[in-house]
């Protein structure tokens, strides 16, 4: 009976993501949260690079040259860099969304804005954005945005994925801007480029190899019941509850947040009582 009570004890946790180890002195789940959702003070001290040709960014760089005259950009003197972001100025929108190759261009990107550029910055914990236009480029951007917005989103998406870059719109049209393009730009950029929970730093995987999507070999593949429980106890989702299994996988959702109801029925059934002897995490957690 005690077993059987525990099976659906647990189920109960994983169904209703119970939340409440704060009165014995364990830290309560709501403080977590207002630490995850706690405000920082935004601190960007950026800078805009145009290469050594106008903002063409045209030629491949000399790396040895090039860091002869940006290593400011990454050593204020002490070590430390004296920013925290670099944007790469301009890529020409018209060549992005057609793939142009010619003498300044490869396959769309200006043939400067490179992956050893990025690494440069990126390696001394600088960001590295690309700019997308500049008034040189309005009328490029114009005919591009009545061309294909959306493709230009996903093209602009793709450059920002290959080097590991964010991406800054620079359309300077102050008498017939495409508002519409550019919101089919921005939804075609924003879809290619959504970040998973892990992206986001949301996210953890354990004992990825006895715990594989799918794994059928226990209803948790090899995830002891009472990590399960302490996890949801602080807003985080089990995966084993996924269809579908992710038993791997926890995520923080930011509100108590219920595995799939199916799945939770199944954990109830298929439990082990090996399984289940060291719950003491989970009758805490639910008391
Ligand atoms: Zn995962």
């Amino acid at each position: 009976m005690v077993i059987r009570f525990r099976c659906l004890a647990l189920a109960a946790a994983c169904l209703v993501g119970l939340g409440c180890a704060g009165d014995d002195g364990a830290p309560d789940p709501a403080d977590l949260s207002e630490l995850v959702q706690a405000p920082a003070p935004v601190q960007v001290y950026g800078s805009w690079h145009c290469g050594n040709d106008f903002c063409t960014w045209g030629t491949v760089r000399d790396m040895a040259n090039f860091d002869a005259m940006n290593h400011w950009l990454i050593d204020r003197g002490n070590g430390s860099p004296s920013v925290n972001l670099v944007v790469l100025s301009f890529v020409n929108p018209l060549r992005l969304l057609n793939h142009t190759t010619d003498t300044a261009t490869l396959n769309g990107v200006p043939r400067g804005m490179t992956a050893a550029i990025v690494n440069y910055f990126a390696s001394h914990g600088v960001r590295v954005m690309l700019s997308i236009g500049g008034i040189t480029y309005v009328d490029d951007w114009n005919t591009a945005l009545d061309s294909d917005g959306a493709q230009l989103g996903r093209n602009a998406a793709a450059l920002a994925t290959q080097l590991g870059v964010g991406i800054e719109i620079d359309y300077e049209e102050n008498t017939n801007p495409r508002l519409t393009a550019l919101q089919d730009f921005i939804n075609a950029y924003r879809a290619a480029r959504t970040l998973s929970q892990h992206g986001l730093g949301a996210a953890i995987d354990f004992n990825v190899p006895e715990n594989q999507p799918g794994s059928s070999t226990r209803p948790f593949g090899s995830m002891d019941p009472r990590i399960v429980a302490i996890f949801e106890a602080f807003h985080f989702r089990f995966g084993g509850c996924f269809n579908p299994r992710d038993p791997m996988h926890f995520e923080y959702c930011e509100t108590p947040c219920a595995p799939a109801s199916a799945n939770a029925g199944t954990l109830g059934r298929v439990i082990t009582p090996r399984m289940l002897l060291p719950l003491r995490a989970t009758d805490r957690v639910l008391a």
